[in-house]
């Protein structure tokens, strides 16, 4: 869990969202309010400890899916404010719509926050609070919220049918027309909400809407639906409802009560900023009389000024990939990939199991900034901070993915034919302290298949009959010739040492040689099976222009080789991470992976940018 109190490690950059916080905080607008952390705590013991100046942030996913790095964006931005400026950020869940949601989803959304780094935990004026919420806790107040509306002559039910109050609600051009019943009596309304609530009438057969202006404007003023009926079962209150809250009137009671200062959301939530501080005031007005909550206070008293701000930023759009929960459980329901955590999906589980570190990612929503410009990222931004982290972390080491054999002629000549060479190399070439890596070098070995042309092209500096390489943290090798098989297919390269040229001995600097290669002993490799992937999408907008995604999904997004690795990794904790030399960087499997049984990678990223070529 985060402490609050850690001051940023590098210095942020600035965007809009800061400048209002700090604008807010200078002007003194949260400093003597007594912030509650929930509805049934501090709100209701007003003579607490008097709170110093703080902001208040949520992250509100709904539990219908698996985080993915868009979300990463909102929840590096949310906890990230709340750090730096000494305040909380909630994590609630916006759980409004029972039938797409679920536990599941509850419990992988608060593993992934945890695994990037955040936490709901604070020590606020001398209370230790988790700040874990879920909209449906709220609903008894709610369900008063819109008693207050009814009675505060705000709201009235519908009983258009779906079709009829669609074609009344107008166009961008043309008012919207009165529902027939939008006049009704405040009691008239009270007693049919309440029998909603109770049951008696069927699923979609009216609504509450807000009573606002159907000439308005702004089509999301035009009397919004804010309670509907719907028979279904709810992750966590069950059966006792069979009417929910829309999700437009749910979210800005959720955050007033919870005391949240900066809401903050994407885009598309601009158009409904008007309906949030239009029901935020109207919940803050008095009516006589006052309607009493289940928790025992009175509305409006419920919420107090300064209500909370709505703020919108542009949402993360990345190439090659999509970022919609709908989308990603299509993948996985329909097969396509193999499960939320696969290593081609953009989720938070996906790119843990590519070996994406939290802190790559926190590093990329840092480079990416926050404003108020719809754009594109290109994937390789996210590789690249990806690299950035793990060049500095990930022990070296070499693998071979292209296996084919490497033979030393002369090995028994100059050697015997059973010894066998120890080799040594660091962990890491800049940190010393990781320490050094074993391996033993013998007649037999295994070289990526391209690193011998029997013809070699011009440039070509590697294994090719007369040439000389090095083989790197050993000797110098001069190639010799190979064998095929009866269908012309090599399946043994022919070399002999280059007598007095091991690394680091006085020999090896008397000889200089164009190209050095990487391999792993035959007799000490380790097999390995390695996951290569690739993009998901062969296009960068798999949905331009309207496009299905699945038109466009890469058939070769993912193979699997066979390959050895140096036996230094057959231990390899799983979730490790590596730089195989030359070849990228890549990780021990999360789950595959069995440490001294069962050697599985994947390959997190190529060493350079290679998309495209
Ligand atoms: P999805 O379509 O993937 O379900 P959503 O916005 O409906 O996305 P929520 O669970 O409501 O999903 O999202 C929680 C928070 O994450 C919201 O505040 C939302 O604005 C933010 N968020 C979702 N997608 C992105 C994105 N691509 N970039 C930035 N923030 C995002
Ligand atoms: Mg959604």
């Amino acid at each position: 869990m985060s402490d609050h109190r850690t001051p940023p490690t590098t210095p942020i950059p600035s965007n809009f969202l800061r400048n209002i916080i700090e604008r807010d905080l200078q002007q003194g607008l949260y400093a003597t309010k007594h912030h509650a952390g929930s509805p049934g705590d501090a709100r209701h013991h007003a003579a607490g400890p008097l709170d110093p100046a703080r902001i208040r942030t949520r992250f509100p996913p709904e539990p219908n899916g698996y985080l993915h790095i868009g979300h990463a964006k909102s929840i590096c931005l949310n906890f990230g404010l709340a750090r730096d400026y000494g305040g909380v950020c909630h994590m609630r869940f916006d759980d409004t719509n029972p039938e797409k949601e679920s536990q599941e989803f509850v419990d992988s959304i608060l593993d992934a926050v945890s695994w990037l780094g955040f936490g709901w935990h604070s020590e606020l004026g001398g209370q230790s609070q988790d700040h874990l919420y879920f909209a449906s806790n709220y609903f008894d107040t709610m369900y008063a919220a819109a008693e207050f509306l009814i009675q505060g002559g705000h709201a009235y039910v519908d009983e258009q049918t779906p079709e009829q109050i669609r074609a009344g609600r107008g166009t961008l051009t043309e008012a919207g027309t009165d529902s027939p019943y939008r006049n009704r009596s405040r009691a008239e309304n009270l007693a049919r909400f309440r029998a909603m609530r109770d049951g008696a009438f069927e699923d979609g057969a009216m609504v509450l809407r807000a009573r606002i202006d159907m000439a308005a404007p702004n089509i999301n003023l035009r009397d919004p639906a804010i309670y509907r009926i719907r028979r279904a079962h709810h992750h966590n209150t069950g059966n006792r409802w069979c009417i929910y809250p829309m999700y437009t009137f749910a979210h800005p009671i959720e955050d007033a009560l919870e005391g949240i200062t900066h809401s903050i959301c994407t885009l598309e939530f601009e158009d409904q900023r008007p309906f949030y501080d239009w029901l935020l005031t109207r919940l803050s007005e008095s009516i006589t009389p006052p309607i009493t909550t289940p928790e025992g206070t009175e509305l409006p008293a419920l919420l107090t000024a300064p209500l909370p701000r709505q703020y919108e930023f542009a949402r993360l759009n990345l190439s090659y990939v999509v970022t919609s929960k709908r989308k990603l459980k299509a993948l996985v329901d329909d097969g396509h990939v193999q499960g939320w955590d696969d290593p081609r999906l953009p989720t938070l589980v996906g790119l843990r199991r590519r070996g994406y570190t939290p802190e790559s990612i926190q590093l990329f929503c840092e480079r990416i900034g926050v404003s108020k410009a719809d754009s594109w990222i290109d994937y390789s931004s996210l590789e690249i901070a990806l690299r950035d982290d793990l060049d500095a972390k990930a022990a070296r080491c070499m693998a071979v993915l292209d296996p084919v054999e490497l033979v030393l002629g002369n090995w028994a000549e100059i050697y015997s034919a059973e010894h066998r060479e120890p080799c040594s190399a660091p962990s890491h070439p800049a940190h010393p302290e990781m320490g050094q890596r074993a391996f033993t070098l013998g007649p037999r070995l295994w070289i990526e298949r391209d690193d011998f042309m029997e013809a070699p092209s011009k440039g070509y500096h590697r294994l090719y009959p007369g040439n000389k390489v090095r083989l790197k943290y050993g000797f110098v090798v001069e190639c010799t010739g190979c064998e095929k098989d009866a269908s012309g297919q090599i399946v043994r390269v022919l070399a002999n040492i280059v007598p007095d040229t091991r690394s680091g001995t006085p020999g090896a600097e008397n000889i200089k040689v164009k190209g050095v290669i990487t391999w792993v002993g035959a007799d000490d490799g380790v097999a390995a099976e390695v996951r290569l992937f690739d993009r998901l999408y062969t296009q960068a907008q798999p949905e331009a222009g309207g496009a299905d995604h699945l038109a466009s999904l890469n058939p070769n997004s993912k193979r699997v080789v066979q390959g050895w690795v140096e036996p230094s990794l057959a231990q390899a904790p799983a979730g490790s991470a590596f730089q195989f030399e030359r070849l990228g960087y890549f990780v021990a499997d999360r789950l595959d992976h069995q440490p001294g049984l069962k050697a599985v990678f994947n390959r997190t990223t190529t060493l350079r940018d290679s998309w495209g070529k």
